[in-house]
């Protein structure tokens, strides 16, 4: 069997196209031009690769992005002042703190400090809480993560709409990937297993999936001998090797077995930064 390769560029770009519209739309008709404020602390070359993208993608879609860069000896402070001016600032429709942060900084008390209503990351409680209770519809919806609302941007593309009793197995469960994915998986009514660093027996647990997601952070460990014959195979894993950028599944084992599966780079990647576009479109239709 030969899977069939997500293309998470193309469909990203598909999306993108669509909001490119919407924002214009905004422009014309409420004279608004949506604006993301991303805030870098530090010089962590990974984050500056991942802001720099960011603000590419705004500047295709219409958006308007502020940069504001902290030296890494920034105090928490300092951070959570800039974070309330931003709150306060009326022409700031979303706001960014890149992770991760230096030590000295708790990432956590620095979430809780962004408005909930600019949250595009999905990141603060508020957020979180209506995630885990199903408000995802409507205008009080959560802002959910960018990078499993891409996933299931991506699943829905290769295998339809109708998730519903799909057996899903999340490999991590860091509050970024891993739990929100699980809870965007129980809302589509898929049966969800998270497994993590302490889990016994992950090959039965990989095995067992219908649906496999990789977010892990560790090159190729996802082999082919995990992957149930079939398999939607979806991986966020971004690792710098000396190969260049791999994703935490070895592409080609799981290509033999799985129905579908996302290349890295060029699968997840992408469409993490279309929907930051569409979550700040959100925050926008949500403040006016
Ligand atoms: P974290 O380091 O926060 O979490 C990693 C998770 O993997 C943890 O839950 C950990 O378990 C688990 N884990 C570690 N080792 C094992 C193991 N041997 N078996 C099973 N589980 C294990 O990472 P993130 O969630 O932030 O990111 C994961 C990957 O996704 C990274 O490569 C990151 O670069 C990438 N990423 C990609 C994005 C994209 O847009 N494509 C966006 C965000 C992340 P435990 O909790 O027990 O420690």
């Amino acid at each position: 069997m030969t899977a069939e390769i997500i293309d998470g560029k193309l469909i990203a770009n598909a999306l993108k196209e669509e909001l490119t519209i919407k924002i214009e739309k905004l422009k014309q008709e409420k004279n608004i031009q949506p604006c993301l404020a991303v805030i870098l602390v530090g010089e962590n070359p990974a984050s500056e690769v991942y802001v720099r993208n960011k603000e590419r993608a705004c500047e295709k879609c219409g958006v308007k992005s502020l940069k504001f860069t902290m030296s890494v000896e920034v105090s928490q402070e300092e951070l959570i002042d800039k974070i309330q001016e931003l709150n306060n600032d009326s022409n700031v429709h979303g706001i960014l703190v890149q992770l991760p942060l230096p030590k000295h900084i708790d990432e956590k008390i620095v979430m809780r400090e962004i408005d909930p209503n600019k949250d595009v990351d999905g990141f603060h409680v508020v957020n979180v809480g209506k995630l885990s209770i199903g408000e995802i519809k409507g205008k009080n919806a959560a802002f959910i993560p960018c990078t499993p609302k891409g996933c299931v941007k991506l699943i829905k593309t290769a295998i339809g709409d109708n998730l519903s009793g799909k057996k899903v197995t999340i490999v991590g469960r860091s509050n970024i990937v891993g739990k929100p994915m699980a809870q965007l998986m129980l809302a589509e009514n898929c049966t969800v297993k998270v497994t993590h660093s302490r889990t016994q027996d992950l090959k039965q647990e990989c095995l067992w999936a219908d649906i496999l997601i990789a977010a892990v952070g560790k090159p190729k460990m996802i082999t082919k001998d995990m992957v149930k014959p079939g398999a939607v195979v979806i991986d966020v894993g971004i690792n710098r090797t000396e190969d260049g950028l791999v994703g935490d599944v070895d592409f080609e084992g799981a290509m033999e077995v799985a129905s579908h599966v996302t290349p890295v780079p060029g699968g997840v990647g992408r469409m993490t930064i279309a929907c930051l576009i569409e979550n700040l479109l959100q925050s926008c239709l949500k403040q006016f």
